[in-house]
């Protein structure tokens, strides 16, 4: 069953769903006010037991789409005794597994789970694990089972080959995030881990893109599932731009347009670790302070940047792909994209960290010649064509104009030469969307 986004006439409002009292009275305390797409379409069939396929990204209110259906059959379960006598035979048992593709989404999808459990007085026990740290205290808190745990796929198999825990009663599984999954070279270990679950089970598979392997996926693991589509909430608000710069001038039209629109969250994608330090050392010479995210660093101090970041202490946070895929970071307003990413899908997992559940976002990309034609096949994989745009003071010589595209000129241009009233009448409709965008932050550019 194939449920399409635009027509499915599905719930408005969470009581409508069938969640039960403790779950409901948590999302009021959320203040969630009604269901995402997605919530409203897939959790009644969920409830109902369905396998799922569903199209969705980061930003879609997907983890409530999984938790909360978990939560409620896992509380019932408990509450009718079942679980409880089931989970003391059952020792190092788990009954609703969560594979993820990284630790960060293992840590971020744990916490949104146990707070979404807020009112189930402890009822349902869940537990994170993932890879990088030592597995003592991962190991302790296996110790009795656990109703949910949330596993990167290489530190699952690790637990259960010290029989920390076992896969013989998982009554439902989550594949989420699982294209990034694939391509983070995990089909060994899923393949393996699925081998040593039960056949009967339900399963909920949730991939922003769908290339082969993932298909494959879906085939063999899902039983007449129902399928979803669903635009995340931050593809109505999240504004892509792409701007052409001379080769050599990336870093100084990033630094001028952190300074001009006075930025205070900014992250920015590399395509390398060593590229991260790189360019912070570069934006200092601007007196920029940015701090780096990758996967060289250590799981604390990774934590701490993103604590700091999270929390406004640092206003550009420079990363490597690891930081593209699952975090949360409310309201974050601007993501660049200083090297383009390799794949197009990484293109849409990185830009989803901006915009998140209804905010307003800005994905940014500098590209140079060379990364023309790279651009190019990002645009027609992910079918959007977006206009090339110059920033003021940086135009890009003639010579170097992608023939396949006439470059917007700067809707503001360098003092003194004359040619601001044009610009601006040229960019009056940019003007009234930004405007209502930033209220103040780019607006100077337009006015
Ligand atoms: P996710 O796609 O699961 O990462 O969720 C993205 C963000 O949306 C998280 O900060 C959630 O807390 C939030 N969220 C999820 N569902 C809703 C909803 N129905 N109303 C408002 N916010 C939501």
């Amino acid at each position: 069953m194939t449920i399409d986004n635009n027509t499915a006439t599905s719930p408005s409002s969470f009581n409508e769903l069938g969640l039960i009292t403790p779950l409901l009275a948590r999302l009021t305390d959320l203040q969630y006010q009604q269901p995402t797409p997605i919530q409203a379409q897939t959790i009644p069939n969920i409830l109902a037991g369905r396998d799922l396929i569903a199209g969705a990204n980061t930003g879609s209110g997907k983890t409530a789409t999984f938790a909360l259906p978990l939560l409620q059959q896992l509380f019932n379960e408990k509450s009718s005794g079942q679980a409880c006598s089931n989970a003391s035979k059952k020792g190092n048992y788990v009954a609703g597994l969560v594979l993820v593709p990284t630790r960060e989404l293992a840590t971020q999808v744990a916490d949104s789970v146990r707070s979404y459990a807020a009112h189930l007085n402890g009822a349902v026990k869940t537990v994170a694990v993932f890879g990088g740290v030592s597995t003592n205290k991962q190991m302790l808190a296996l110790r009795g089972g656990t109703d949910i745990l949330v596993a990167t796929p290489g530190r699952l198999l690790d637990l259960i080959s010290s029989n920390a825990i076992k896969l013989d009663h998982v009554k439902t599984l989550v594949l989420d995030e699982a294209d990034r999954m694939l391509s983070l070279g995990f089909t060994e270990e899923i393949s393996a881990l699925l081998a040593m679950m039960p056949k009967q089970k339900q399963t909920l598979l949730f991939s922003a893109t769908f290339p082969e392997q993932v298909k494959a996926l879906t085939t063999e693991l899902l039983s007449d599932p129902v399928e979803v589509q669903v635009q995340s909430a931050e593809a109505s608000t999240l504004v892509q731009r792409v701007f052409t710069v001379n080769k050599g001038q990336k870093t100084v039209s990033l630094a001028h347009l952190i300074k001009e629109n006075q930025w205070r969250q900014v992250l920015v994608f590399v395509n390398s670790k060593s590229g991260c330090a790189h360019l912070a050392s570069k934006l200092a010479k601007h007196d920029i302070t940015a701090e780096v995210f990758h996967g060289d660093q250590g799981q604390g101090a990774r934590n701490r940047v993103l604590q700091a970041f999270k929390g406004g202490e640092i206003e550009v946070l420079i990363a490597t792909d690891i930081a593209a895929r699952g975090l949360d970071i409310e309201k974050l307003p601007v993501v660049f994209n200083f090297d383009l990413p390799r794949s197009p899908a990484d293109y849409m997992h990185r830009i989803g960290r901006s915009g998140r559940a209804g905010e307003i976002g800005l994905a940014l990309s500098l590209i140079d010649y060379e990364d023309y034609h790279h651009f190019k096949i990002i645009e027609k994989k992910n079918k959007f064509r977006l206009e090339r745009e110059e920033i003021a003071g940086f135009e890009i010589d003639e010579s170097l104009i992608d023939p396949d595209f006439s470059v917007n000129k700067p809707v503001v241009p360098p003092a003194g030469s004359g040619k601001k009233k044009r610009a601006k009448k040229a960019s009056k409709s940019e003007s009234t969307i930004y405007q209502d965008i930033w209220s103040g932050s780019l607006k100077s550019d337009y006015e």
